[in-house]
């Protein structure tokens, strides 16, 4: 028998930062990580660093310093200064600031793209070595963990499968793993947007009755859109002819930014809750968007899939045990069980409370907003939220 190994199947942006958290121990210990993904960093169908952004909180922050890349990432990080947050034309508002927090920034704004090329740089090819462009076709129970068979027909048996193939995880699919699914009804539209006026590290999160639109401050004086909108109406928004779109946003946002200069390719993104029911079984675990998608607009989805990949490697390195142990695979998952329970609810309800147009909810938010701003230790509780330090 070779050395132990472990297969990350999908090398996104969680897959490619598990195999990076994994990196320095695996090869002290002489395993090997095999990393497998269909389409290389900086193709431009890449479907996880694609044209969006990404808010990544100081807890992130702090798991890529560890991790080394951090100074990289960097670069091209805008760093929230204030967050903004209103209910369209009520009276709710509130408004969280870095400073008023004690931390330098709220979170950083990242384009995808960038997080991608910079976690792969960072990957030493001794030691995970990738097999892109590469798909792993089938995955079927083996006599230790599981077995993979590429598109290619090679076929891997590592010690322990790790599938962070995405939020439509075939390969979950293949292996009978159900999913809870509840639609939001919703379509995210994205796009980066130039303001007329400088953001100065403004973010922006409004809920409107169609669906709550968070603006997030990009580099370049530029600003990442997130606006979720009914089905029907988000393909409507992004069929529309770049000035017609812009005049509907400035409608709808207002004019707290000047007037809106110009949108970039604009794409949709279908929105539902999904959570895997089993998320641990002897040789393998269930990770990233295949593990649970959250609606984009609490900005948590990814944050919480770093801190579950960061505890995982943590676990799976502390001992001698080999990789695809259960008992070690159960650990991670109940050392992570009350982070995600925590972090799935909040967005959950927060989505759900704002995405309500009934007149009950509409004033329990608003009072909610209120609240929030008379109250300190409650603005505070929502702004460790916000940056996902909650848990910790
Ligand atoms: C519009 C939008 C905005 C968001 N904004 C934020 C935000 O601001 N903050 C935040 O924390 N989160 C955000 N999220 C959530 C975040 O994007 C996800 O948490 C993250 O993309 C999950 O990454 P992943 O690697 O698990 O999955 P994915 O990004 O889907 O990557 C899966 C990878 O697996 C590969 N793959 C698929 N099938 C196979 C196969 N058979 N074999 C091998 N590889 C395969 C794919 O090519 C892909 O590279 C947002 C999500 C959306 C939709």
């Amino acid at each position: 028998m070779g050395a132990p190994s472990i297969a990350i199947v999908g090398g996104g942006l969680v897959g490619a930062s598990l195999a990076l958290a994994l990196q320095a121990g695996v090869r002290q210990r002489g395993w090997q990580v095999e990393l497998i993904e269909p389409v290389a960093p900086g193709s431009d169908y890449q479907p996880s660093y694609d044209a969006r952004s990404t808010a990544l909180s100081q807890g992130t922050r702090r798991i890529y310093q560890r991790l080394g890349v951090w100074s990289a990432i960097a670069l091209r990080a805008e760093p929230i200064l204030d967050i903004h947050v209103s209910d369209r034309g009520r009276f709710g508002a509130t408004r969280l600031s870095a400073a008023d927090e004690g931390v330098p920034a709220l979170g950083y704004v990242v384009e995808n793209a960038w997080i991608g090329r910079c976690l792969w740089d960072a990957l030493d090819a001794g030691t995970v070595r990738r097999h892109c462009p590469a798909r792993v076709a089938s995955i079927a129970v083996a006599e230790q963990g599981y077995r993979l068979t590429l598109e290619d027909d090679s076929v891997l048996e590592p010690s322990l499968t790790v599938l962070v193939d995405g939020g439509r995880s075939g390969l979950r699919e293949q292996l009978g793993i159900p999913v809870r699914e509840r639609p939001y009804g919703q379509t995210a539209l994205i796009a980066n947007v130039t303001p007329g006026r400088p953001h100065h590290g403004l973010a922006f999160e409004r809920f409107t009755d169609d669906g709550p639109m968070a603006l997030l401050p990009l580099a370049e004086n530029r600003c990442a859109l997130v606006w979720t909108r009914p089905e029907d109406d988000a393909a409507r928004l992004a069929a529309l002819d770049e000035a017609a779109f812009l005049a509907e946003l400035q409608d709808t946002f207002g004019y707290r930014l000047g007037g809106f200069r110009q949108v970039g390719a604009r794409h949709l993104y279908p929105l539902s809750l999904v959570e895997a029911d089993e998320q641990v079984r002897s040789g393998l675990v269930v990770l990233g968007n295949a593990a649970h998608s959250l609606h984009p607009i609490a900005g948590q989805g990814y944050n919480l899939s770093l801190r579950d990949a960061d505890v995982l490697a943590e676990e799976l390195l502390a001992g001698e045990r080999p990789p695809g142990e259960l008992a070690t695979l159960r650990r991670y998952l109940e050392r992570q069980r009350f982070d995600q329970r925590l972090t799935v609810g909040f967005s959950d309800q927060v989505t759900r409370l704002f995405g309500d147009s009934g007149p009950g909810s509409i004033l329990l938010r608003n009072l909610g907003l209120v609240g929030l701003d008379l109250l300190p230790p409650a603005k505070r509780w929502f702004a460790r939220q916000a940056m996902g330090l909650g848990s910790r």
